[in-house]
């Protein structure tokens, strides 16, 4: 059996797209019967969409300020604006000044 490419449009944003012959054996590999109803495009956003629900859009992504560790001198980031003569540490130093308290 052999496919030919073929031009479908997408339902989603309309564009035309190829559902080539490699794709159309691929789907009858699978045992699917319908033909894709969406362009790549679309087909990867919904699927992102689905699969990174939680942090779609990167707002849950915290900044991140670059500092320098008061204890141990190395460069670190920390998730909030650093002060003039307030200590900043990296993560081990902070744990570590944290237990001495
Ligand atoms: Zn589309
Ligand atoms: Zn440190």
């Amino acid at each position: 059996m052999s496919f030919e490419d073929k031009s479908l449009q997408c339902s989603d944003c309309g564009t035309t797209f190829t559902f080539s012959a490699e794709e159309q054996e691929f789907f009858q590999s699978k045992g699917y019967t319908n033909e894709p109803k969406r362009c790549p495009a679309c087909r990867e956003a919904r699927k992102a969409e689905r699969y990174g629900s939680s942090g779609y859009g990167n707002r849950s992504r915290r900044q991140m300020f670059p500092a320098t560790c008061a204890e141990c001198g190395k460069d670190t980031e920390v998730p909030f604006q650093p002060r003039e003569g307030r200590p900043v540490y990296c993560s081990e130093c902070y744990s570590k000044v944290r237990e001495s308290r």
